[in-house]
């Protein structure tokens, strides 16, 4: 039998993805023989990072500062929006380095199993962005799932119509693969074979 402690953390950590119950115990070992100092540290920023983050009112990518970092600086492309599931896919492109334009969060796909519709997702707000500023070209990064694949549909209905490019990432990917758990040079090169819709 664990100690209550113990016991309790091991819940806690097995809510976290992928953690199975064995890993969960391995986690829970490694941050006991952590010194307390770096345990406060860690438990602080994870307070924080709730407490202090919020949407970026142009991107909806998560930041502590709005508008984000991203939308604040001109990085070369700033007349092509990535449009992505979540801020975690954002940060998977983010880290490929390739990319220099900005991003659109949608916060999730069109799924009517889940009974997820356009309007809670932040399609309106891509459309506002649309005539508001210069943009040559969207590309649809959703993950290549069935639900990812009507949603980039749904949107290049919408946009194609505005007169802009719409493109989608190369299907180098496999079918269903997670985008944040792929490996930056899949990811590179979906973004490099990206097809015109
Ligand atoms: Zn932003």
């Amino acid at each position: 039998m664990l100690a209550e402690a113990l016991n309790r953390l091991v819940k806690e950590l097995t809510k976290l993805p992928g953690v199975g119950e064995k890993t969960a115990l391995r986690r829970a070992f490694h941050l006991i023989s952590l010194p307390k100092s770096e345990l406060q540290a860690l438990a602080k920023s994870i307070i924080e990072v709730k407490e202090r983050l919020t949407l970026c009112s142009i991107c909806f990518n998560l930041t502590d500062d709005d508008p984000c970092p991203i939308c604040r600086t001109d990085r070369g492309d700033s007349d092509t929006i990535c449009v992505v599931e979540t801020p975690a896919h954002l940060a998977a492109f983010e880290r490929t380095g390739q990319f220099k334009g900005c991003y659109h969060v949608l916060h999730g796909v069109i799924s009517p199993l889940r009974n997820i519709s356009p309007d809670d997702l932040k399609i309106k707000e891509l459309l506002y962005r649309l005539k508001e500023d210069k943009i040559k070209e969207i590309i649809l990064a959703m993950n290549p799932t069935r639900e990812g694949e009507a949603t980039a549909i749904y949107l290049a209905n919408l946009i194609k119509p505005l007169g802009i490019k719409v493109t989608r990432i190369a299907q180098g990917i496999p079918r269903g693969g997670e985008i944040e758990y792929l490996d930056d040079a899949t990811l590179r090169s979906s973004l490099e074979g990206r097809k015109e819709l």
